[in-house]
């Protein structure tokens, strides 16, 4: 038998009936560019959130890189990032040729370390080439930053929030979900994302309307009222109606599979416990468990035993933003991100869906107390 790292078949099981309905609506009726499914899933996800807009686009890098256009990020401007995160958040902020400045992360929660980014905002400041202009802390692995101080130093330095939740959509903090934690917040439905569609889609989320409004115009290439008169530079860059009628049908069993996520995490870490260095949930929070993410000094002698048992795990990230090839000239370089580069040689994430029965998880947890 072989153990899925994420089970896309099983859900798809569950759900098939209504999936392939959905699908067989839009190839009926033909609208596969903003058909109606498409303003369906934004109200339906606004909801589901409890925020007032949301504009889906094309992927979750987009809904990011569209974040930044709207606030005219360009050259000359910094924005803050995590080292330790998938290669988009960085990205983005190149491609429009503003620079990013590379934050550490704390070594319990894998997040944007404040202290440090107090510091970095300070050096930028007193080094006077760049303007610091907005900061993205991303929700690595799920859990949601540290919104209630990133707030307070966005407003005293007068930043952009803009929270990278490609992870972490279904995560809460303190009550309020992802998606109203910052005044924009950026988030991916990539297949293995907690909440994946069937090919790439993304979305942007706010309560303001006027950003909304920008953002919905930036996605179909800046047109404002007249289609054939663009206003502003944008993108193409929208959500399919075929991934829309999908994600339709994917948001109803969502909550029931985060709270599944959330045992599975439980069970993780009650016979992990004191055997390995296991994730944490800070008071108050809640995650969407993307990944459930170990820590151990016998990284890759332990992922190479679990695979000869047949548990399959992966390495998020092995290499920090800021020691990547293309991003080494920016920079930094070995030792300036000590946690980070730390980190990337201990973490191992083990396999995390909602559909895992007991028996494979039991499975999974013999084989690492047979391997630690
Ligand atoms: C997946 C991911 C993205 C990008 O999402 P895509 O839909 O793949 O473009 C951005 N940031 C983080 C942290 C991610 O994990």
């Amino acid at each position: 038998m072989n153990i899925p790292f994420v089970d896309l078949k099983a859900q798809y099981a569950g759900l098939k009936g209504e999936i392939d309905a959905g699908i067989q609506r839009v190839l009926e009726h033909g609208r596969f560019i903003l058909g109606p499914e498409v303003e369906e899933f934004e109200t339906a996800l606004a909801e589901h959130v409890g925020v007032a807009h949301v504009v889906s686009c094309a992927n979750g890098t987009d809904s990011l890189t569209l974040a930044l256009i709207a606030e005219n990020i360009g050259p000359g401007d910094a924005v803050f990032v995590p080292s330790f995160t998938f290669t988009a958040t960085a990205e983005t902020v190149l491609l429009l040729g503003a620079t990013p400045v590379f934050v550490d992360v704390d070594a319990e929660h894998f997040l944007i370390d404040c202290d440090d980014l107090e510091h970095r905002i300070a050096a930028v400041r007193k080094a006077g080439k760049l303007t610091p202009r907005a900061i993205i802390p991303v929700d690595l692995f799920g859990l949601p930053a540290d919104y209630a101080r990133l707030t307070n130093i966005a407003a005293a330095h007068d930043l952009f929030l803009l929270a990278d939740a490609a992870q972490s959509l279904g995560a809460a903090a303190n009550g309020r979900a992802v998606g109203g934690l910052a005044p924009a917040t950026a988030t991916s439905f990539f297949p293995a994302k907690p909440l994946g569609c069937y090919g790439d889609g993304g979305a942007l989320l706010t309560d303001d309307a006027e950003r909304a409004a920008v953002w919905r115009s930036l996605r179909g290439h800046g047109t404002g009222k007249a289609k054939y008169d663009v206003v502003r530079v944008g993108l193409n860059s929208r959500l399919d109606t075929l991934q829309a009628a999908i994600l339709l049908t994917k948001l109803k069993v969502f909550a029931k599979e985060i709270e599944a996520r959330d045992r599975l995490a439980k069970t993780y870490g009650a016979a992990l416990e004191g055997l390995v260095k296991t994730p944490s949930l800070p008071d108050g929070m809640r995650s969407a468990w993307a990944q459930y993410t170990i820590q151990t000094n016998d990284r890759d002698r332990l992922k190479s035993r679990l695979g000869e048992k047949g548990v399959p795990t992966a390495v998020y990230y092995p290499l920090p933003m800021h020691l990547q090839t293309a991003y080494r000239a920016l920079g930094g370089g070995e030792g300036s991100l000590p946690v980070t580069e730390r980190l990337c040689g201990k973490v191992l994430s083990l396999p995390m869906h909602p559909y895992m029965d007991d028996a494979v998880a039991e499975r999974i947890l013999e084989a690492v107390l047979a391997s630690v």
